[in-house]
Formats: structure tokens, C-alpha cells, sequence
């Protein structure tokens, strides 16, 4: 390629908030055969926030105490949505009764925690709890009754994430969280899918939590229930298939990033996925990976 052609998409692509790393990557672009989406915060914003919540108060107290510890966006969502809610019932409280959350927060209620991939695990005030997707609960053989599980099916077909709380073994309650797919994802897919370009879904969360995007008539697989190692192993399994693109966010998929042919980070605040790409999408836009094949089709064309 000529120097000046490659420039000036460059140059294009950094008007549209696409950072391009180095010169080589639009002629890999133009060799991609798979692209690889991760599902949350790539295909969906990521900004989660409390739709709705059902379950006894004191339970969802301890949810937010256990949450409090974990650092999935999900658990931060139910974190600030359970202050806000407390914050507005404790100006209505005379009772005096309440515990004071501040003062709680580091007295030891909490005997046992445990992150997982999916969810929280521990012991509070002697109860245990276990709170997380559905897949959490098969896998530590808790109990969820089918009036969850239709509530489960019913958030996921809004391709919102549910999140069950148990206590002691059973589902008692369930808060479903909005992470909107974000806008223009099925016009990207489309057109990846128009390029002749194989479109695959690899994510943390369950199968059935990929319903809403695998519809979708272009994407060609999920891999799901994938923890973050094992994106690596999976990105790797793909390139004996063809050039392998990774288009993900967060601190989770760096290696995941780093591992394909080329690495696209989407979404801000994701400096640590930055670093491991080859192309940053800084606008926040899924339309831009198409933009950016688009721009090295272009830049492609004007050599010859
Ligand atoms: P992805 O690989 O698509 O980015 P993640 O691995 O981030 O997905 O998330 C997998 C699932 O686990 C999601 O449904 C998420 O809501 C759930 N999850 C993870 N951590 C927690 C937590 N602390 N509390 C509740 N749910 C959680
Ligand atoms: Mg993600």
C-alpha cells in the first residue's frame, strides 16, 4: 500500500473516533474471516442499571452487602440501585430500627465470600446466599422454582440479564438488570454477514442469555458459559479456521484481544483492553467496526 492512501484512511478513521494502532492493520482487516463478539458490553452498552427487583427487603440488603464485593457491572448496578432505595425510605423511617449501612459495613457480617464467573457466593449474618445467573445455580445445585424461571425467560427476551438470589439452597427472589443491546448491533452484524464474514458470539453468560442476539440470521455460533481464560483457548481453536478478529471490552477480554489476529476494544473506560488491540473504538459506536473495514476497503482500493 502506499503510504498516502493508508494515511488518509487513517486519518478518516481517527475523524470517527477509531484509533488504528498501526499501518499493518487495514491490510489484516481486509483478510478477516471470523469476527468474534463478546456479549457484554460489546453487543450490549454494559451501563446496567436495576429495572426491577423482587424479593424480601432484608434479603436484598444482604445481596447488596455481598455485591458490594464483587466487581462485575452487574453488581454495581444492584449496589447503587439498593442505596438509592434506602436513602429514600430511611428519610420516611421513625422507627429508628434501621441499620445504619455505613456503620455495617465492615463489622464482619459477611463470614464467607466467594466470586464466581457468574455470580456471588457467601455467608452473611450466618444465612447463605448465593446470587448470580441461572447457570450459577445448576452448577451448585440450588433450586429454582418455575415461577423464577419463567420470569428468568421472560427478562431474556428483552435480552435483559436476570439475576436470581437464593438463600439456603433455594431461589427466593430474582432482579432483573437492563443491559440494552446497543443501537445499530443487528445493521453490523448484517453487513459483516454481507461481506461474507462469519459472525460468532463468545460469552461469560449462559447460552439461553444469548436468545436476543443469536436470532439474528448472520451470526453463525455461540460459544457460551466461556470464563475469560477460556476466551483465549476459544480465539485460538477459531484461527485454525481462518483470521480471527476479537471485538470486546473491559478488563476480561484483554488476553482474549491480544490472542486474535486482530483485537478491536469497543466502549470507554476500557484502558486495559485498549492496550491489548489493535483498533480502539473510542466513540463508543458498534457501527464503527464496520466503518473500519469499510475505511480498509478503501484504503485497499485507491493502491490499485
Ligand atoms: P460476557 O462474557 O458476555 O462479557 P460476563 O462473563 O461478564 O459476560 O457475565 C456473565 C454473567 O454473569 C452475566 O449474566 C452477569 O450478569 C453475571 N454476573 C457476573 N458477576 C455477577 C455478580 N457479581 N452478580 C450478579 N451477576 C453476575
Ligand atoms: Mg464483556
Amino acid at each position: 500500500a502506499t503510504p498516502l492512501s493508508v494515511a488518509t484512511s487513517l486519518e478518516e478513521a481517527l475523524r470517527r473516533g477509531i484509533v488504528v494502532f498501526d499501518e499493518t492493520v487495514f491490510e489484516r482487516l481486509r483478510d478477516i474471516d471470523i469476527v468474534v463478539f463478546d456479549k457484554t458490553g460489546t453487543l450490549t452498552t454494559g451501563e446496567m442499571d436495576v429495572i426491577e427487583t423482587d424479593a424480601p427487603p432484608e434479603l436484598l440488603e444482604a445481596v447488596a452487602e455481598l455485591e458490594r464485593r464483587a466487581s462485575h457491572p452487574a453488581a454495581s448496578a444492584i449496589v447503587s440501585a439498593f442505596a438509592r432505595e434506602s436513602n429514600a425510605s430511611d428519610s420516611l423511617r421513625s422507627d429508628g430500627g434501621v441499620i445504619d449501612e455505613d456503620k455495617e459495613k465492615d463489622t464482619g457480617r459477611v463470614s464467607e465470600f466467594t466470586s464466581h464467573r457468574s455470580g456471588v457466593e457467601g455467608v452473611i449474618d450466618g444465612t447463605k446466599l448465593l446470587v448470580g445467573n441461572p447457570d450459577l445455580f445448576i452448577q451448585q445445585g440450588w433450586m429454582v422454582s418455575d415461577d423464577i424461571e419463567s420470569r428468568v425467560a421472560e427478562a431474556r427476551g428483552f435480552g435483559r440479564l436476570p439475576v436470581i438470589i437464593g438463600r439456603d439452597g433455594a431461589a427466593e427472589g430474582i432482579i432483573i438488570v437492563g443491559d440494552e443491546p446497543r443501537d445499530g448491533w443487528d445493521g453490523t452484524i448484517r453487513r459483516l454477514g454481507e461481506r461474507g464474514t462469519e459472525v460468532v458470539i463468545l460469552t461469560g453468560d449462559d447460552e439461553e442469555a444469548t436468545d436476543f442476539f443469536k436470532r439474528h440470521k448472520d451470526v453463525t455460533h455461540v460459544f457460551a458459559g466461556v470464563p475469560p481464560e477460556g476466551k483465549t483457548a476459544t480465539i485460538r481453536r477459531l484461527k485454525s479456521g481462518g483470521q480471527v478478529a476479537m471485538v470486546g471490552d473491559g478488563t476480561n477480554d484483554a488476553p482474549a484481544l491480544a490472542t486474535a489476529d486482530l483485537g478491536i476494544s469497543l466502549g470507554s473506560g476500557t484502558a486495559l483492553a485498549a492496550d491489548a488491540a489493535d483498533i480502539a473504538i473510542v466513540d463508543d459506536e458498534i457501527s464503527s467496526v464496520e466503518t473500519a473495514f469499510d475505511l480498509a476497503k478503501a484504503a485497499n482500493h485507491r493502491v490499485k
